[in-house]
């Protein structure tokens, strides 16, 4: 099954001389149940594509499903609807409300929506994540860790169809950072769920089914079954290939077979 899907995506920023192609031509696919990194350097389209992904802005061409939903038919109304009900976010930066406890915090999308609380998914989550002593600490009383793992009980307890991670672990310690993609990871073998996680932290991919890179707003490759070594080298060769059409002086411009699929690793 597809959670996720983009067709023909494109994103252009600007007009005219300055314009920026921030995604050229996409095709990808994201499988439901799946762990699933996007890496590539600053600037590839990482953020744009899950922005696009997400409902979160709109394409300049092509298209984007959600499962059976074609997202950029859908007007704002829908859009937002859409975002709250079917798609959960981390960010680097926890947004936690600090005057609501940590359960509060984990509650608040099905407040916002109005629906009840499935005290059997929540208590699962809790224990999960490992928060059943923090429930009612705010979250200025808890650690970095801590506070990424309520951030993400709150994306997962409506069971959103995909949860978007940005940089998750940025702005934590590698040992909270340990932990953090542990839960996320278990969140999908576990729990079933589907995440889309956004890092340049190539230890961090590892913990993915599959990493999808990015390279000048088109996907460069994949790695599948990554461990750090196996990011590492595909980032590597990533690296090589844009030197050389650096080197011809035809950055920008592909040479047939270079675009999707120039690098593909399966396994260590
Ligand atoms: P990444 O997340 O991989 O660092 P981004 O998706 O943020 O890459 O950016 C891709 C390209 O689009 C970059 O060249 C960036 O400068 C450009 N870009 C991103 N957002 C905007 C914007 N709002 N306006 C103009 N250019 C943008």
């Amino acid at each position: 099954m597809t959670a996720s899907r983009a067709r023909r995506l494109s994103k252009v920023y600007g007009h005219g001389a300055s314009a920026v192609h921030a995604l050229d031509d996409v095709d990808i696919d994201f499988t439901g149940g799946a762990f699933t990194a996007i890496m590539g350097p600053s600037g590839s389209g990482k953020s744009t594509l899950m922005h696009l992904l997400a409902g979160l802005d709109q394409a300049t061409a092509g298209t984007v499903h959600l499962g059976a939903t074609e997202l950029t038919s859908l007007d704002d109304d829908a859009l937002t609807r859409l975002r709250r009900d079917r798609v959960g976010f981390v960010f680097q930066s926890f947004n936690l409300l600090p005057m609501f406890t940590a359960e509060q915090n984990i509650l608040l999308p099905l407040d916002l929506a109005g629906v009840g609380v499935d005290r059997a998914w929540f208590d699962t989550l809790v224990a999960t994540l490992g928060l059943g002593q923090r429930l009612t600490h705010r979250p200025s009383e808890l650690s970095g860790g801590q506070q990424q793992r309520v951030a993400i009980a709150r994306a997962l307890i409506a069971k959103p169809d995909v949860v978007f991670a940005d940089e998750p672990t940025g702005n934590l310690d590698s040992r909270a950072g340990a932990e953090v993609l542990s839960f996320l990871r278990r969140s999908v073998r576990e729990l079933g769920r589907t995440i889309i996680m956004v890092t340049h932290d190539p230890a961090a991919a590892a913990y993915a089914d599959r990493v999808v890179l990015l390279a000048d707003g088109r996907i460069a490759g994949e790695v599948l079954d990554p461990t750090p070594e196996s990011v590492l080298a595909a980032l590597d060769a990533l690296r090589q290939l844009d030197d050389r059409l650096a080197g011809d002086g035809a950055r920008g411009v592909r040479e047939p077979g270079l675009g999707t699929g120039a690098i593909s690793v399966v396994g260590a």
